[in-house]
């Protein structure tokens, strides 16, 4: 069997899935995890977050329903860590029922180290699976989601999943302990998997994450180097990604041949819809747009008026002093996305 993922191209093919611009509904269903990140924004670690309960099945059922009336026709089910719910099968068979072409589960791979519990997740309608991956070292990865052996299962679990030729992604956080060793991760993703499809997160300073800043926290211009690394061998191996692959990045951190790739950086005329426990039905961007903010000199960008700007919690580490005024704009790409297009 090839370990080669499917290319986002196949997987069109594949699950049928439409050629227009992406509409996510994205649902946590639970809060709680059976690992303990390190950068978590919502750790079970963190009081506040302890006391919250996830959804039901009919609750699930009433928001999925809602999403696709609005037109959302991914289904994106993220956490938490949503393996550990045992009505995980009937959660995917409802966003089945209820017909979105693309179901997609965002976890940390633990569980599905078992090939049979992958198989069930398949059959119940599951055609995409996004893995949190921080590193290529076993060790650092440990350390970071907090629990020995998961770099192991993780591995096994792509690979259980690029065997039952399910679309295969990857989460990526970049930190302090881990940002240099980025363009090694993607090297092995891409060798190793033919892997086209990313998210690769900067950090957010909320949660765990903003407890542990002393230590975790890094500049944006510390990781650039390392990120344009990684992106040029995705460039030179795999030219088209499925869509824009960087979260939490601004246009005036990367040159302009990569502006593509950035994703949520501007308030679309429909938002992606996130529904969580206790909050109801938010918007993606729009939930960012509230963290952010921009400075007197970024009415100098070309973009101002489109940008949501920086994270705050950034702006207090560190200040505006990398976000420097895009003058003129460039539309000539080095990496090609498929659905950023639409
Ligand atoms: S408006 Fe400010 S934050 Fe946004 S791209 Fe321009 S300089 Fe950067």
């Amino acid at each position: 069997v090839s370990l080669k993922s499917l290319t986002t191209q196949q997987a069109i093919e594949k699950f049928k899935w439409p050629k227009i611009k992406p509409f996510q509904c994205e649902i946590t269903p639970n809060f709680d995890c059976n690992a303990r990140c390190i950068f978590c924004y919502s750790s079970p670690q963190l009081s506040t977050w302890q006391k919250r309960k996830g959804f039901s099945l009919q609750e699930i059922y009433k928001y999925l329903k809602k999403g696709k009336e609005k037109g959302a026709w991914i289904c994106a089910i993220s956490g938490g860590e949503v393996t550990i719910r045992e009505d995980l099968f009937q959660i995917i068979a409802i966003a089945h029922h209820l017909k979105y072409p693309a179901i997609e589960l965002t976890t940390n791979g633990i569980r599905l180290e078992d090939i049979d519990y992958c198989k069930k997740l398949v059959e119940s309608g599951l055609n995409a699976v996004r893995f949190s991956l921080h590193s290529h070292l076993e060790k650092l990865h440990d350390k970071l989601i907090g629990r020995n052996g998961a770099w192991q299962s993780t591995i096994k679990a792509i690979e259980n999943m690029i065997k039952l030729r399910v679309k295969v992604a990857i989460n990526t956080v970049l930190i302090r302990p881990n940002y240099k060793f980025f363009p090694s991760l993607i090297d092995m993703l891409v060798d190793n998997y033919g892997i086209d499809s990313y998210s690769i997160v900067a950090p957010h300073y909320l949660g765990m994450l903003e407890e542990r800043k002393e230590e975790l926290s890094i500049r944006y211009s510390y990781i650039l180097p390392f990120l344009l690394k990684g992106l040029e061998i995705i460039e030179r191996k795999i030219k088209i990604v499925d869509s824009p692959i960087l979260s939490n990045f601004l246009p005036c951190l990367l040159p302009s041949y990569y502006k593509n790739l950035i994703a949520e950086w501007e308030l679309p005329k429909r938002d992606d819809l996130l529904i969580l426990p206790q909050e109801g039905v938010k918007g993606i961007v729009t939930t960012k747009y509230y963290l952010s903010m921009k400075t007197e000199k970024c009415k100098e960008c070309i973009y101002y008026k489109r940008c949501v700007g920086f994270e705050k919690s950034y702006y207090q580490l560190f200040g505006d002093d990398e976000f420097i005024p895009v003058k003129k704009e460039h539309r000539k790409y080095r990496i090609d996305t498929i659905y950023g297009n639409f």
